[in-house]
C-alpha cells in the first residue's frame, strides 16, 4: 500500500507586493505549494527572486498582500499570541544571518531558556539546565563557556549553531532554513547541513531549505522547487528538476553548477 503523505502547510495565490502603485514591488506571484511531513523541499533563486519574502510569510513574520496559508489543514490565524505562540513552537526558522534574529542584549542561556516558555513547558531550574546543555552537545557547543555571553561575543557559525540548538530544544514540525550556511566558512558548513540532516531524521521534521545553490539543493532535498521574479517557474523531484529542467531559468542554474552538469552527461 502506498502511504499518502501528510500534508502539513498548504499555500494557496500567495503574493507580496512592498509598497503601492508604480513604485511597488511584486517580490511573490501566485505561488502555491503544498508540503508534507518529513519531506526536504529546497527553493532556488537567484538573489532577489523573492525567497526571504516567501520564507517570512510562511513564518508569519511578513503579512502576504493576497494569497491563503492552512496548516494542517486549518486556515492559519496569527491574530492573536496564543495562535502565533503556538504556531512559532511548530514552524520556525533559521536565517542567513543568525545576530539578525536575536535581540542582542539576550545572553546565550535566555535565548535557549526561551524556548521552554515557546512550548508552554513548566521545567525546574535543574531540567532546563540539563535540557540545555544536552542541546549543546548536539550542536557542539561548550554550554558553560557560552551560556552568559551575548550573540556579538560569538562567530557566525557560533551563533547558527545557537540557532540550530534552538530547534533541537523546539523541534517544530515545520524548519525553513532560509540560507543557513551562507555566511560561514566551508568547514562550518557542512557540519551545519549535518545536524539539519539528523535533527530531520529524528523528529520527522519537515525542512523548506531556501538557497541559490542549485548543486547543493539537489544534494539535500526530495523535491526542489526553482524561483524567477517572484514565480515559482519549475518543480518536481530533485532528480526530474535536474535531470528533465524545461523552464530555461532552471537550464541556466545547471548550466553554472559544472559538477551537476558533468555528472548528469547533460546539456
Ligand atoms: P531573495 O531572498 O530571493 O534574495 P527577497 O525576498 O529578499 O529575495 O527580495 C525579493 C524582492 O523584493 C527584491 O526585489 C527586493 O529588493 C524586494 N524587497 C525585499 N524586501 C523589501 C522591503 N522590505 N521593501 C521593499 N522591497 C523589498
Ligand atoms: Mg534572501
Amino acid at each position: 500500500m502506498k502511504l499518502v503523505p501528510k500534508i502539513l502547510l498548504e499555500g494557496k495565490n500567495i503574493n507580496k507586493v512592498y509598497g503601492h502603485g508604480k513604485k511597488g514591488v511584486h517580490a511573490v506571484k501566485d505561488v502555491d505549494f503544498k508540503f508534507a511531513e518529513g519531506e526536504i523541499v529546497s527553493i532556488v533563486g537567484e538573489s532577489g527572486s523573492g525567497k526571504t519574502t516567501l520564507a517570512k510569510m510562511i513564518m508569519g513574520l511578513l503579512k502576504e498582500t493576497d494569497g491563503e496559508l492552512y496548516f494542517k489543514n486549518q486556515a492559519r490565524s496569527l491574530k492573536k499570541f496564543s495562535e502565533r505562540r503556538q504556531y512559532w513552537s511548530e514552524v520556525q526558522a533559521i536565517f542567513q544571518d543568525p545576530f539578525s534574529s536575536f535581540n542582542e542584549f539576550y545572553k546565550v542561556e535566555s535565548l535557549l531558556k526561551n524556548c521552554f516558555k515557546l512550548r508552554g513547558l513548566k521545567l525546574s531550574k535543574q531540567e532546563m539546565e540539563d535540557r540545555m546543555r544536552e542541546a549543546c552537545i548536539f550542536v557542539n557547543l561548550d554550554f558553560d563557556e557560552l551560556r552568559k555571553k551575548h550573540p556579538f561575543e560569538l562567530s557566525g557559525g557560533q551563533m547558527q549553531r545557537v540557532m540550530i540548538a534552538r530547534i533541537f530544544l523546539i523541534h517544530p514540525r515545520i524548519l525553513v532554513a532560509d540560507e543557513p550556511t551562507s555566511m560561514i566558512d566551508a568547514c562550518s558548513r557542512a557540519t551545519i547541513l549535518d545536524m539539519l540532516m539528523k535533527l530531520r531524521k529524528e523528529n520527522n521534521m519537515t525542512i523548506i531549505f531556501i538557497t541559490h545553490d542549485l548543486g547543493l539543493a539537489y544534494y539535500v532535498s526530495d523535491r526542489v522547487f526553482i524561483m524567477e521574479h517572484g514565480n515559482i517557474v519549475e518543480r518536481g523531484t530533485a532528480e526530474t528538476v535536474i535531470a528533465h529542467p524545461t523552464h530555461p531559468y532552471t537550464k541556466q542554474l545547471i548550466s553554472d553548477v559544472p559538477k551537476l552538469h558533468e555528472a548528469w552527461d547533460i546539456g
